[in-house]
């Protein structure tokens, strides 16, 4: 059973092969098998899950028909769920249980999903590599001495390891899509305000986008399906129709036309990785596909400016953290400064301390014209560069990420190392535009991302173009070994 994708576990629930209960408590049993070695959970729902599914069962003998009734699904931790802690990974959140559910929870909830639990990630979303979680790392389980990815790094590890079929995550800066390609797995970051953001923890808000990580690009279609559209409660969700996403699966590639940026093939790339694109760019010739050569020439400046933005934001959105209004609470504060310095200190890891002290920096009088103001305008460059290339092909194709899966700890203190491996994944958030990642090939027994791009709000176009792909590859198929 946990070998299934979503839509399949869907037909077998509709066919009666199993229950929803048979199928959570399946899962259930294998998070406390595996979990203990992956760490991907924060949270597990034991019970309130296997009441879902009960639910669920009963509705469907009722004859209830909806795809996701009764599907198991898991939330990255920064998703708030009523009634179970919303912890961000941090100390600071470790006890918060929140009031109510995020637009995205409750979506899945009203089409009768199973929500297994809460999933590890980097704290507050801050990092590539899943280790900065107050909760311990999670690892890789292709190569559990390697890193899975981030900030959506238990997200990926359960999806692949078979805990769970599929699982949300958020994408600022490649948060999604690393993770995604690190673990053999289809990501999703849809278009900036296609999927409300009510209820996802901030943290830089004009760049958070949600989205999911599951094995295929059908499995995602599904999921964008339930959760795209406009939320009255969030101010940058758009009103742009959704599309059926699962209609445009079939179409055909003829025609299509796909832009290869010249500068994400420079040295920066492994020269291996560099050849699982060219093996996927072959494979879509053969569907149809023509190739372009473009450019984009702010990529560049792309990592700079995003976490010159990002940080900004990072440290005005979290000033809520304060132990007043919202997180940990130090011990007998002397006064007032004392009980906002303590409690901030004593509950933020170093990554989080790092960019609220980068972000007040760049904000602060006489620096703000020269870093965020600057950086700002490089994002509208870029935005620009995007916008052009888009007049001339449908989609913008190219590696997720320039290296391999690093082992676990060999970046910890090289925080400027780790943002250079962003730089593929942080245009789309500066833009504003969707972006895929599917798994294309192996190295060394480590799973390979491609990523595709597309213009805003063009989900189905990516979706229809990684799911052909997937009809004529199984990359996206592969498990690793033990799982
Ligand atoms: N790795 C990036 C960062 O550390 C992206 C994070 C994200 O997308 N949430 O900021």
């Amino acid at each position: 059973m946990h070998q299934l994708t979503l839509a399949k576990i869907s037909q077998a629930l509709a066919d009666k092969q199993f229950s929803a209960r048979e199928l959570t408590s399946h899962l259930l049993a294998r998070i406390e098998q595996f979990d203990p070695q992956l760490n991907s959970f924060i949270t597990v729902n034991q019970e309130a899950a296997l009441q879902q599914a009960d639910a669920a069962d009963a509705q469907r003998s009722a004859g209830a028909t909806s795809a996701l009734l009764g599907v198991p699904l898991a939330h990255k931790d920064l998703f708030c769920t009523k009634d179970v802690r919303t912890s961000c990974a941090s100390k600071t959140l470790d006890n918060f249980i929140a009031p109510y559910n995020a637009t995205i929870v409750e979506k899945f909830n009203t089409a009768g999903c199973v929500s297994l639990g809460k999933l590890n990630m980097d704290e507050f979303a801050m990092g590539s590599s899943g280790e900065t979680s107050f909760y311990g790392a999670s690892k890789n389980p292709w190569d559990t001495s390697r890193v899975p990815g981030g900030s959506s790094s238990g997200s990926a590890v359960a999806v692949a390891a078979r805990l769970v079929p599929a699982a949300t995550g958020s994408d600022s800066g490649g948060s999604i899509r690393q993770p995604a390609a690190f673990n053999g797995l289809t990501g999703i970051k849809p278009t900036y305000g296609r999927i409300s953001r009510w209820g996802m923890t901030a943290y830089a808000s004009s760049f958070d986008q949600a989205g999911f990580l599951a094995h295929n690009a059908q499995d995602c279609a599904l999921l964008l399906q339930a959760t795209a559209g406009f939320d009255e409660r969030d101010s940058t969700s758009a009103q742009q129709p959704v599309d059926d996403y699962t209609a445009a699966l079939a179409q055909p590639l003829q025609g299509l036309r796909i832009g290869l940026p010249k500068e994400y093939f420079d040295s920066r790339l492994d020269a291996r990785i560099g050849d699982v694109v060219h093996s996927a760019i072959e494979q879509l010739k053969q569907l149809g596909a023509t190739f372009v050569d473009i450019s984009l020439p702010t990529l560049p400046h792309a990592v700079p400016a995003y976490y010159v933005i990002a940080s900004a934001e990072a440290s005005t959105n979290l000033a809520r953290f304060d132990g007043v209004r919202f997180g940990h609470r130090c011990d007998d504060p002397k006064d007032l400064e004392d009980l906002y310095t303590r409690s901030r200190n004593e509950a933020f890891g170093d990554e989080v301390k790092r960019r609220i002290m980068m972000g007040t920096y760049a904000l602060s009088t006489g620096y703000y014209d020269a870093y965020y103001l600057k950086a700002q305008k490089i994002r509208r460059l870029i935005k620009n560069d995007f916008v052009s290339a888009f007049k001339d092909v449908d989609l913008i194709l190219g590696p997720t990420t320039p290296n391999l899966p690093w082992h676990l700890g060999s970046k910890v203190n090289d925080p400027v190392a780790a943002y250079l491996e962003d730089i593929y994944t942080v245009p789309a958030n500066l833009a504003g535009i969707p972006g895929l990642s599917m798994p294309a090939g192996m190295i060394d027994g480590l799973p390979v991302g491609v990523q595709l791009q597309a213009p805003y709000f063009q989900e189905a176009r990516m979706l229809n173009v990684a799911h052909q792909f997937q009809q004529h590859t199984d990359w996206h198929a592969q498990a690793p070994a033990g799982f």
